[in-house]
């Protein structure tokens, strides 16, 4: 199963990653900042496993991403 890895302090809510996966990815209103739809934070870093029918619009939030801090586990 994929697994997104996101570095959410560094995000400057730029709103590129809700663009490719709008299901995923939020703006929050309180900080500006992107929350991933799910994410459990350990350590700074927050995760989450998502389905293969999702595996796509993420790589290209990722890809996105201009302060490349979404990593995306293909899980293969
Ligand atoms: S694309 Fe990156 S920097 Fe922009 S809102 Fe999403 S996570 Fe934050």
């Amino acid at each position: 199963m994929p697994r997104i890895l996101f570095q959410r302090n560094k995000c400057i809510g730029c709103n590129a990653c809700v663009e490719a996966a709008p299901n995923r990815w939020r703006v929050s209103m309180r900080d500006g900042r992107c929350n991933l739809v799910g994410g459990i934070e350990k350590k700074g870093i927050f995760q989450t496993d998502i389905h293969m029918v999702e595996l796509d619009e993420n790589l290209q939030a990722a890809a996105n991403c201009p302060m490349r801090i979404i990593q995306v586990d293909e899980g293969r």
